[in-house]
């Protein structure tokens, strides 16, 4: 028998086509049918609602939160069945228990490691805790790099070199989607071009992906595209270009250039994509973006702190409003605080980006959507970690008619599944694995804010993940039915086909 029938909902099947009508069975964990379903466990009315495939995060800083949350409620309440994570070339992978587990990131963004030492081992850890969705992973350079080569402001050597590949081979052949880079942050913009290029073609040769946080988002934007494109042409692999956007008020509008010369590669038969977070305020680890000796001003006056273990009482509040009230000079206390004892654990939200470009990156046709929401649940976080795709739904799609809504779902479902190879996901089809969400398109907005960025988005109805019931009316049915992706095949501990 059937276990779960959705009916009357309009659905839309990822694919961009026009909406429809019809019943969908779900029966062990896959879509059974699509048009007429007969007697069923559990039914759901979907009258007034569309359905649509589980939304995919392409970029997500989960690795940790897996472990740590794996509730993972900041994605599932929004509809997000899937991330990708691993990215701007931090992961929970490769991990040595004799190594400084803090030597990259601190491991803010990849999360502190556990009782595992490569992917497959992750993977375990990972399903041991019921994950609620289903995770892709990629390798991160500057882990990768910080291992092999700990924070060293020079090339690595011949034996390092091999060092970092062999853990970038390792994690290709368990699964990983990728290899990822974040070039402005540390280790990773000490290596040269040359470097990435020899680590990335094992990517190309493995037919999975490059990603980058690019060398450089501001003034040198179009510099670092260069970059980019030269690495995914002599690696031969398929670039993905995480968070497009134009940092600082002198850059704004330089997003059109870059979109434009991203074409110019895809036309000359280069593979690239790209993703973008709908606001205009990026998010990270605070000491990334200082130089201790000269303290940025106009940067400085531009950033909130999301969490501070020093100054717990600075949390949600803007940087300049302190120095006010404090009657102190703003590059002062930014050195105070990054100092601190836990200062470099600081995470700043930074007010860099225009509007109008997250509005021209949205227009893109093949831009997909990546939340890079940090789930630090202490203090004040990017709203984005709560609000991205519901923010998309409702503010961009319905209230700014930026794209359709058939569109939009198709940018966050089949586009990404397909990009990142998830196997039979992202679609609404026969076959296909039943990650589903039911939503009213009238309704669907994030509340998430600056002030208050903890809270649930609006108008999601019921989640389903791997056929499994796990989030319906505001509440979490803890099914833990998430699942480890591996690139192309079926998930990680899972039955071969
Ligand atoms: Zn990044």
């Amino acid at each position: 028998m059937t276990d779960i029938a959705i009916r009357n909902a309009l659905i839309l099947d990822g694919s961009g086509a026009e909406g429809f009508e019809a019943d969908i069975g779900i029966s062990g964990g896959m879509i059974e049918s699509v048009g007429t379903v007969g007697a069923c466990q559990t039914e759901i009315n979907g009258e007034g609602l569309t359905l649509a495939p589980g939304l995919i995060d392409t970029h997500a800083h989960d690795d940790g939160a897996f472990l740590r949350h794996p509730d993972m409620t900041f994605k599932l309440s929004q509809g997000v069945t899937t991330v990708v994570s691993g990215n701007c070339g931090f992961s929970a992978i490769p991990f040595d228990p004799d190594a400084d587990a803090r030597a990259a990131s601190g491991g803010i963004l990849s999360g502190l490691g556990g009782n595992f030492t490569d992917l497959s081992g992750y993977f375990d850890a990972v399903l041991e805790a019921k994950p609620a969705i289903n995770n892709m992973m990629l390798v991160g350079h500057n882990t990768v790099r910080s291992l092999a080569v700990s924070d060293q402001k020079r090339a690595p050597s011949e034996r390092e070199m091999q060092t970092m590949q062999g853990h970038v081979e390792q994690a290709l052949e368990q699964g990983a989607c990728g290899f990822s880079t974040g070039l402005i942050y540390h280790p990773g913009r000490y290596s040269q071009t040359e470097e990435i290029i020899r680590l990335a073609s094992l990517a190309g040769s493995a037919n999975a992906l490059y990603t980058t946080h690019m060398r450089n988002e501001g003034d040198r934007l179009l510099e670092a595209v260069e970059e980019a494109l030269q690495i995914g042409d002599e690696a031969r692999v398929h670039t993905h270009i995480s968070h497009h956007k134009a940092a600082g008020p002198g850059n704004w509008g330089k997003v059109t250039p870059s979109l434009s010369r991203i074409d110019r590669a895809i036309a000359s038969g280069q593979a690239v994509s790209m993703d973008v977070y709908p606001y205009t305020a990026g998010s990270g680890r605070m000491i990334e973006y200082f130089n201790l000796d000269r303290i940025n001003r106009d940067l400085a006056e531009v950033i909130r702190i999301a969490s501070c273990p020093a100054f717990r009482a600075y949390e949600g509040r803007m940087l300049k409003d302190i120095a006010a009230e404090q009657q102190r000079d703003i590059t002062e206390l930014t050195r105070e605080i990054l100092t601190a004892p836990r200062g470099e654990n600081t995470i700043c939200i930074q007010f860099i980006i225009d509007e109008a470009d997250v509005e021209t990156n949205l227009r893109w046709p093949e831009m997909m959507v990546g939340s890079d929401g940090i789930p630090d649940l202490r203090g004040k976080p990017h709203p984005r970690l709560y609000g991205t795709f519901a923010k998309i739904l409702g503010h961009y799609v319905r209230d700014r008619a930026l794209m359709s809504l058939p569109e939009a779902i198709r940018r966050m479902t089949s586009l990404p599944a397909a990009t990142f190879g998830m196997r039979q996901r992202g679609m609404i089809q026969t076959g296909f694995h039943a990650d589903l969400v039911l939503f009213d398109p009238a309704l669907v907005a994030d509340t998430a804010t600056y002030d208050e960025p903890q809270t649930l988005a609006q108008g999601i109805d019921t989640v389903i993940v791997n056929g499994k019931l796990a989030f319906q009316r505001g509440q979490h049915q803890m099914a833990g039915s998430g699942q480890m992706l591996r690139y192309r095949e079926t998930a990680h501990g899972g039955p071969k086909l």
